[in-house]
């Protein structure tokens, strides 16, 4: 039986999935393309104060999402990543409002910002890769990593070191205190 939706039935598993696959192709976990792997394009627009959006348009339907491109590359990718799973969880939202992004008057609920954010860590650095480049790079210290395997960590999948961090600890490594500015 086939039950008709004109919703986008995409679950939080396959996004990840498909980064894991562009992981294994090219060592790099494009976004651009992995947006691109939903129909989403991505743009830079170069304002003051902007970060990053999700806007749907209604005749073609569409999604795009855009960046800031004067961000550092790790914030630019955290940002495409968030926007990307507002895409996948808040679909619906997205279409309703047209125009999702962080400010006050366009973000969605501080629930959902959060359940973005963290779709958005798990996007950027999928557990099984994690575990993966780990164990290859012997950092792993019974479950405990030293600052300095945290920092190559987070430049290998190119992530701001506080996203590393929140990570690492989301999937159960003992981190020291780690100092970041
Ligand atoms: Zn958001």
């Amino acid at each position: 039986m086939e039950i008709q939706s004109s919703t986008i039935q995409v679950s939080p598993n396959d996004i990840i999935s498909r980064a894991i696959g562009f992981f294994e192709s090219s060592q790099y976990i494009d976004l651009i393309k992995l947006a691109k792997s939903y129909g989403v394009d991505v743009y830079a627009r170069s304002e003051n104060d902007f970060n990053a959006s999700i806007e749907f348009s209604i005749d073609p339907e569409h999604f795009s999402i855009y960046v800031n491109p004067d961000h550092a590359e790790t914030r630019r990718r955290f940002s495409i990543a968030h926007e990307l799973a507002h895409y996948i969880l808040h679909s619906d939202e997205v279409k309703k409002n047209l125009l999702v992004d962080r400010d006050n008057i366009h973000s969605l609920s501080p629930e959902k910002e959060a359940e973005a954010n963290e779709l958005a860590a798990k996007i950027l650095m999928p557990e099984e890769l994690v575990h993966k480049y780990i164990e290859n790079n012997d950092l792993d210290g019974n479950r405990i990593l030293s600052e300095n395997s945290v920092r190559k960590i987070a430049s290998f999948f190119t992530v701001s070191l506080m996203v590393a961090i929140l990570r690492l600890k989301g999937i159960g490594y003992e981190l020291p205190y780690i100092a970041f500015s």
